[in-house]
């Protein structure tokens, strides 16, 4: 979006003049896309080739970054599962002496 690639100096995406500091004009679009919402953007020099952007057929947004897992994430996924599953026995061990204590089992 609106940067020279050679440089990083801000240009149009319409007409791709340079841009200085204080005279630009960015949009951004968000909509649906794959179950979230997706962006896009763009800066111009000026508000007609903001419109002319904005009537032409919007770029699809950028595809979803899905990030590989690592080993160490399925450690700690399994971790804290295994921490889960052993306060859950312990709870319900617990839930079974109070039963028995009181009688009702
Ligand atoms: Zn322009």
């Amino acid at each position: 979006m609106g940067y020279e690639e050679s440089d990083d100096t801000l240009v149009c995406d319409i007409c791709g003049v340079s841009l200085d500091e204080d005279s630009w004009l960015a949009v951004a679009i968000t909509r649906p896309h794959a179950k979230r919402l997706g962006d896009v953007g763009a800066v111009f020099c000026g508000q007609p080739h903001a419109a002319a952007w904005i009537a032409s057929p919007l770029p699809d947004p950028s595809p979803l970054a899905t990030e590989p897992r690592s080993g160490r994430d399925r450690v700690a996924t399994a971790g804290f599962w295994a921490v889960i599953a052993v306060v859950g026995a312990f709870s319900l061990a617990g839930v079974v002496a109070v039963a028995q204590w009181v009688g009702v089992l």
